[in-house]
């Protein structure tokens, strides 16, 4: 598999904090990646040092091969495009003209694409309209616009449905899923809302203290999910160790249950644990939801 993206170990340090603690994550070309962690999780951390606007304490990423510390690092970012925490947006200027400045600034010789970008944002329409009158919801279509312009194939959204009323959240999904399907984009958008991510993402990697925890693809997590089955036994030390032995992916989620993630052979494993002296006490399948599976891995409060 061909990546946009991966990062080795990535340690980023805030004074003696760690906002980034050993991170390695891998984006596949043409995925839509949703990098999913509670506040405070490391998520913008990540943003910025791939973006080059801070420079990582120890470890490593490639963007397109190549390495950050490599010196055509700035050329393969070329190729991105991002908005980072609130879109950089001239206030007192129109959509066309916001765009316009961004073309100078990458020094491009004409305004080329500059119509078809506002269409595919849909901001064609605004006319005169200053961006200071914009909703929350067409300033980051603009801020999204803006990154667009250079032709970009990687676009790095930092929480862009954060504060958008529900309309703007369709608004936000149906264009993200257009310029990956469209113009075959590869994105990658953080949150810390999970209902949302999952009607857009095709990869996930779930983010808790400065470490991805878990990377999985949608078709993955969906099965993993359909999957699950809730077992009750007397012992869960013992049967952790007999489904370590097993090589099988599990949750231990109270003293008396464990959820299991892949099919198991049901037989085998009672008598397995028999023989350890712990008896199931029931066994059911159940239809885990991409939360309670989030929850499973990261717990269920926020850090702030
Ligand atoms: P997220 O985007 O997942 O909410 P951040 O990457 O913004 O998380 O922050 C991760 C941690 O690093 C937080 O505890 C935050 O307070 C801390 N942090 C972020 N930026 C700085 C900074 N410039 N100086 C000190 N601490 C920071």
């Amino acid at each position: 598999m061909d990546y946009v993206l991966k990062t080795n170990a990535l340690c980023k340090k805030y004074k003696d904090y760690k906002a980034l603690n050993g991170l390695s994550m891998n984006v596949p070309k043409g995925a839509i990646y949703g990098f999913v962690g509670k506040n405070g999780a490391g998520k913008t951390t990540l943003i910025r040092l791939i973006c080059g606007l801070q420079e990582p304490t120890s470890g490593e990423y490639t963007l397109y091969g190549t390495k950050s510390t490599d010196k055509e690092i700035l050329k393969a970012r070329r190729r991105m495009g991002a908005v980072v925490e609130t879109p950089s947006i001239y206030l007192d200027m129109t959509a066309e003209d916001n765009l316009k400045q961004q073309y100078r600034v990458l020094g491009l010789p004409s305004y080329d694409g500059l119509a078809d970008i506002l269409k595919l944002v849909r901001l064609e329409n605004t006319g005169k309209k200053k961006a200071k009158n914009f909703s929350l919801g067409m300033r980051q279509r603009l801020g999204i616009a803006i990154a667009l312009v250079g032709d970009p194939d990687f676009l790095v959204l930092d929480e862009p449905v954060n504060g958008l009323d529900p309309q703007g959240i369709i608004e936000m999904r149906e264009l993200i899923l257009k310029l990956n399907r469209e113009q075959q984009i590869t994105v990658l958008i953080s949150s810390h809302i999970l209902d949302e991510l999952s009607r857009l993402a095709t990869h996930y990697g779930f983010i808790d203290k400065g470490q991805i925890v878990k990377e999985i693809s949608a078709k993955e997590l969906d099965t993993a999910c359909r999957k699950c089955i809730r077992l009750e036994v007397t012992n869960t030390q013992t049967l952790s160790r007999v489904l370590d032995g097993m090589n099988v992916e599990y949750i231990i989620v109270s003293d008396k249950a464990a959820d299991v993630y892949a099919r198991i052979n049901v037989s085998k494993l009672t008598l397995a644990l028999a023989k350890e002296n712990c008896e199931v006490i029931s066994m059911k399948e159940r239809d885990e939801s991409l939360e309670s599976y989030y929850v499973g891995l990261v717990g269920g409060k926020e850090n702030d």
